[in-house]
């Protein structure tokens, strides 16, 4: 780990929706949440989504269980192929998505 992000994982400084580019009125959608949800906000596992593609509707992450666990995919995939272990990544959200 090369020290906490403050940008995301997936998508650095770029503030666009992680899924369709748009670059107005998004939401930060915090991927994996409940108790992970500060560890979350530490190591940048968060990205931008339009409002419909998060919980507007039922097409959003938090209802539509494959875009979330896509996205969790995604985010652990990136946070080891920054040189981050597997087990670091268990040990901070308990659980391996890939
Ligand atoms: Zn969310």
């Amino acid at each position: 780990m090369k020290g906490s992000h403050l940008v995301s994982v997936l998508q650095g400084k770029e503030k666009q929706c992680y899924l369709t580019g748009r670059t107005n009125i998004l939401h930060k959608h915090h991927i994996y949440a409940g108790k992970n949800r500060s560890v979350s906000d530490k190591f940048g596992f968060w990205v931008w989504l339009i409002p419909d593609l998060h919980n507007m509707s039922n097409n959003g992450v938090h209802f539509n269980k494959e875009l979330d666990t896509r996205i969790k995919q995604d985010c652990q995939r990136q946070f080891e192929s920054d040189g981050n272990s597997r087990q670091y990544f268990m040990n901070l959200i308990g659980r391996n998505y890939l």
